[in-house]
């Protein structure tokens, strides 16, 4: 186990020193107020020198294109030839001029046609190898408008792919993770049919459904290429379809509706406005690329901090399954909540965001499907609970009456039991130790005759209370004499036996009738009455002894014998 950690901790430092093993070149870049020049073979250069950077980032108003000039501070002087990356949170078209011909090229990561050598976090558009310093690249961005930022960066080939490489290890790691949660719980579903791993389901479904389609991996996939025509509007309507199941989710596994009803009631009526948001990216009319990101990324930060809240209130009030969540979600939801105000501020997006945000999904995937189990588990527990609370007699607890009773049940139709017998027993005059000393007194002396029995009986036995004070033992594999030696072994510890209250003790006797199991008994329950009847035959000759039924056979052989 402690070797399966390691393996996937240097995996992932793997993936991270290769992330940022690449050094893309420096690059000079300026935002345009007007579009360039492209008529001509060489365009003219900004005016300005522009700012130095490696990754740049940009973007665009709704209103009308945003024009960026790029180009390398020094002449291309590396082995393996550039090309142009451009990536991020893209909802707009972007527009590459590039030279030697700077014909406008308009890719996006949702295309069938896209380099297979590459994943799909960034476009890629190949450059000439010897690239000068005054062959600017020119970006149009939008329309429709651009809120989050894009970066464009230059980097050789070979070190952009051992990048690449890296991303698609850390990316394919965590979505696998994820994915095999889901079929966990699936399985888990298959079995249990409890309504929440159908909602565990629906919620990580489209948890790694946005991270492949946000991330393009989605439409490499046998058959995916067909959803590229969607556009960004299919990882739009699955994030909304995410936040909205996730709500449904937290609701049913940290049982918000008995532990904080009020904030699951607010919670859960802000699963509609999800809803409506993952349909309104299709509808063009609507013009969503305007407002739909900007109103989803406020949504969840509002209806995550109420996640959050009332988990807090469910877990502070007891709720396991509350803690799990927090357990799973705080790092995820702290993630979130920095990558919409990401998005929100139109700030970079830091590798350590970019790669975050998919490991703390898969932790949280991990935490929650544990948290599934012990659900599962505490439900079990209290399915025991329940069944022991059945089956005992709270005051002594020993079997009850109907717990004793199929016990005999049992053992009468086991056919591994060779001699079954039954002891009666009820205690004497208890009546009078009720009115002498008080009810609690008679209580006492219960369960002193219920632990006095126990220490006469096999573990293969049973005991339980009849009723009152009457008791039933149920003796496995015992003959008539053993059983007769049993019943008097009781009868002499009970009359030994002192309950204490206050200063005075407690002296007591019972009464015993045991029956055996033979042809004359037609059930189990007349082998009851049998030893019954005993027990009543001892009371009458003078209690504080055990008697055994005599079927009425015996007793007219033995009364033949003692007329001769
Ligand atoms: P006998 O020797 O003929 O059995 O006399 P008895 O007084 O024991 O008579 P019986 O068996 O009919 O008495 C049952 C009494 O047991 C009646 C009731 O007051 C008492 N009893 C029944 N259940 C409980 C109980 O749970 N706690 C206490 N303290 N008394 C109980
Ligand atoms: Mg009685
Ligand atoms: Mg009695």
């Amino acid at each position: 186990m402690r070797d399966w950690g390691l393996r996937c901790c240097m995996l992932l430092l793997g993936c991270w020193s290769l992330a940022a093993l690449a050094e893309p070149a420096l690059l000079l870049v300026n935002d345009l107020t007007q579009a360039p020049d492209l008529s001509s073979a060489a365009p003219a250069l900004a005016t300005g020198p522009g700012r130095e950077t490696v990754k740049a980032w940009t973007r665009a108003p709704h209103d009308h294109l945003q024009w960026v000039e790029l180009r390398l501070a020094q002449d291309w002087h590396r082995a393996s030839p550039p090309l142009l990356a451009v990536g991020g949170a893209l909802a707009a078209r972007v527009v590459v001029h590039a030279p030697p011909d700077y014909r406008a090229i308009l890719k996006t990561r949702y295309e069938n046609d896209l380099d297979p050598g590459f994943s799909r976090r960034a476009t890629i558009y190949r450059l000439p190898s010897e690239l000068r310093s005054d062959q600017p690249i020119y970006l149009a961005i939008g329309q429709p408008g651009q809120v989050a930022k894009v970066w464009a960066s230059i980097d050789d080939i070979d070190s952009y792919r051992a990048t690449d490489l890296g991303f698609v290890r850390a990316n394919t790691f965590f979505i696998s993770v994820q994915f095999s949660m889901l079929l966990v719980i699936l399985c888990f579903w298959l079995i249990l049919r409890d309504r929440v791993f159908l909602h565990f389901i629906a919620y990580d479904l489209f948890v790694v459904l946005y991270a492949m389609t946000d991330s393009g991996e989605f439409y490499s996939l046998p058959g995916a290429g067909w959803f590229g025509q969607f556009g960004f509007h299919l990882p739009q309507s699955v994030s909304a379809l995410g936040a909205a199941f996730s709500i449904w989710f937290i609701i049913e596994f940290a049982e918000l509706r008995s532990n904080a009803p009020r904030m699951a009631r607010w919670l859960g009526f802000m699963r509609w406005p999800f809803f409506a948001l993952a349909l309104a990216t299709w509808m063009s009319f609507l013009r969503p690329a305007l407002w739909h990101s900007h109103v989803l990324n406020h949504l969840v930060v509002v209806a995550t901090g109420l996640a959050l809240a009332s988990t807090w209130v469910a877990w502070r009030r007891g709720n396991r399954q509350a803690g799990f969540f927090l357990l799973a979600w705080v790092p995820l939801l702290s993630l979130l909540m920095l990558r919409v105000v990401q998005l929100i501020a139109a700030l970079p997006q830091p590798a350590w965001l970019e790669y975050g945000f998919p490991a703390s999904m898969a932790y949280a995937a991990i935490v929650i499907a544990v948290g599934l189990a012990d659900r599962t588990l505490q439900a079990r527990i209290e399915r025991d609970r329940a069944a022991h609370m059945a089956q005992t007699d709270p005051l002594s607890g020993i079997l009850n009456r109907r717990a004793i009773t199929q016990r005999l049940e049992e053992a009468w139709d086991d056919a591994s039991v060779k001699a079954l017998s039954v002891l009666f027993l009820d205690l004497d005059h208890f009546k009078r130790i009720n009115d002498n000393f008080g009810h609690g007194a008679g209580d006492a002396c219960i369960v002193a005759v219920a632990d006095a029995i126990r220490a006469e009986i096999g573990a293969d036995d049973s005991l339980g209370r009849y009723g009152g004070e009457e008791f039933v033992i149920v003796l496995r594999d015992q003959d008539a004499a053993a059983t007769a030696r049993v019943a008097e072994r009781i009868v002499e510890r009970v009359a030994s036996l002192a309950v204490h209250v206050g200063k005075r003790a407690i002296t007591f006797t019972v009464s015993i009738g045991h029956a055996l199991r033979d042809a004359s008994v037609g059930s189990a329950r007349e082998l009851v009455e049998n030893a019954d009847r005993a027990q009543y035959q001892a009371k009458r000759n003078g209690r504080n002894r055990a008697v055994a039924f005599r079927t009425l056979q015996a007793r007219q052989i033995e009364s033949e014998h003692v007329n001769e």
